[in-house]
């Protein structure tokens, strides 16, 4: 088997060189599938693990808008439509910096095996571009998001491809794309997800990964006989996922005690003060230095003051850690200084917060409850698809009943990745459950479609 894995995985570095996001989160899966490839014949023979590493399509294009000056910008756009055999493609769309054709692999990827745990018909794929929305104005925005979907509209539609936002991407940015796509194609219909109430979207989509990462965790503490209630908790981020993380926390009576941005990190013993940061980051899009003006007692520490090599926000003594902002923000030093300090569970809201060394870690340790990505932060995707359905039967339904079906499609996950982990004898192993349970329905489909 060992053989079989490494044969796979030193392909895949040579056809994808360089791209290490892609190859960490491909070596993460691949190596807890060795269980399931050992003992179902079928997988190697139809080559499912070489198909579904490589993407179904990979879609590169030139972005060109014009900034308030006149002056023309040049940006990269990309959508990456990885699996579709259990459904139209469906995943976010990222405007950031550090964006590249392999962090956008790498969560395309990932989306597939999430998308198939939510239980509901949808395929992988992921987007965007190395854009940065910071510091632009609205028109600056307006123009760069109908170039891209100048691109993107050929290759999406309601029952082809569904983009989603994604770090860069909010309300504002879904609404330019989709005013263009109506332009272009002269279609209103259900072509994003996270669109604003009064055009399609749904109620609780904004609030659903966050809460549903904070639903995960609370089923871990059940299965364990705990609970949240009185947790001292750390969030990292200060953007859509972290911001409803610390929100449904305090609703489950637990206090959470951090969050950050890209340039620094605020502790607030006393507690985040929710209506602040929600007035600074959904409102202002201002740095999180600010929080200390109105909470003195605060600390706020750049990230220029971190140590070298570490992420200080995971230093801080709590029960529980949600790392909600972005890929490879917690290592492993960082993974023990957590433990150290006495926390005893991690749960992802962000994609692969967690480095491949801190994972081990966290699995080496009995007391320790380890909610991975693609199952923890699975409510967000699993809320597009209730606004799809929405958009289909053309209804609108409460907020408390998609915040229910949201609460019992976390709750589903997490059996099912449980009961996986039972299955493969490592029970509690949250990683090989979720994967295992995710490759199982996306390559049992792939299988039943034939050679295509
Ligand atoms: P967001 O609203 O744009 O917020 C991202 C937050 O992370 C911001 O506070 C940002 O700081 C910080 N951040 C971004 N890049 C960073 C970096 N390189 N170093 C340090 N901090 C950084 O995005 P989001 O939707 O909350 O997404 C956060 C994470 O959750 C991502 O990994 C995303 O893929 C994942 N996720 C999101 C959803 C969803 O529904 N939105 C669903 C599943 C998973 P600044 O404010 O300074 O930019």
């Amino acid at each position: 088997m060992d053989t079989y894995v490494n044969t796979v995985m030193s392909n895949l570095s040579k056809i994808n060189y360089g791209q290490d996001e892609f190859y960490q989160a491909t070596k993460e899966v691949i190596d807890s599938l060795k269980p399931l490839l050992k003992a179902q014949e079928k997988y190697r023979k139809f080559r499912i693990l070489e198909r579904m590493i490589i993407p179904e399509r990979t879609l590169m294009f030139r972005t060109v808008w014009v900034d308030d000056n006149g002056d023309m910008q040049v940006n990269v756009g990309y959508r990456v439509e990885f699996n579709s055999a259990i459904g139209p493609y469906k995943g976010g769309l990222r405007f950031h910096p550090t964006v590249n054709l392999s962090i956008i692999k790498f969560l395309g990827f990932e989306q597939i095996f999430k998308n198939a745990l939510t239980g509901l018909n949808i395929g992988g794929a992921k987007g965007g571009s190395n854009f940065d929305p910071k510091g632009k104005s609205d028109n600056e925005v307006m123009r760069f998001c109908q170039s891209f979907m100048n691109e993107l509209y050929r290759h999406i539609g309601e029952t082809r491809d569904v983009p989603a936002g994604d770090i860069g991407v909010g309300g504002r940015e879904l609404g330019f794309m989709f005013g263009q796509y109506k332009k272009l194609t002269g279609s209103f219909e259900g072509v994003l997800t996270g669109k604003g109430l009064n055009w399609g979207g749904s109620l609780a989509r904004t609030e659903a990964t966050g809460y549903g990462s904070v639903y995960f965790a609370q089923e871990m503490y059940d299965k364990q006989g705990g609970d949240l209630e009185d947790k001292i908790c750390t969030v990292s981020g200060a953007g859509n996922v972290a911001i409803y993380t610390i929100e449904k926390l305090y609703e489950l009576g637990a206090k959470p005690v951090t969050c950050s941005d890209s340039r620094g990190f605020i502790y607030d013993k006393e507690g985040i003060d929710l209506r602040v940061l929600k007035r600074l980051k959904e409102i202002k899009r201002a740095s999180l230095e600010e929080y200390v003006k109105e909470h003195p007692h605060a600390i706020y520490t750049p990230t220029s003051k971190y140590p070298s090599g570490r992420n200080q926000i995971w230093d801080i003594h709590c029960d529980a850690a949600f790392p909600s902002a972005t890929q490879n923000e917690l290592n492993l030093e960082d993974a023990k200084a957590l433990y150290k300090n006495g926390c005893r569970c991690v749960c992802e809201g962000a994609n692969m917060p967690s480095t491949l060394d801190a994972v081990n870690f966290f699995l080496s340790k009995n007391d320790m409850l380890y909610g991975p990505a693609k199952a923890a932060n699975a409510g967000g995707v699993a809320t597009s698809q209730l606004e799809m359905a929405q958009n289909a039967s053309m209804q609108k339904w409460s907020f408390d009943k998609v915040d229910r079906k949201l609460r019992d499609i976390m709750k589903n996950i997490f059996e099912t990745a449980y009961e996986t982990s039972e299955e493969f004898k490592d029970p509690g192993n949250l990683v090989m459950g979720a994967n295992i349970a995710g490759f199982r329905k996306v390559a049992d489909a792939m299988i039943d479609q034939g050679t295509v």
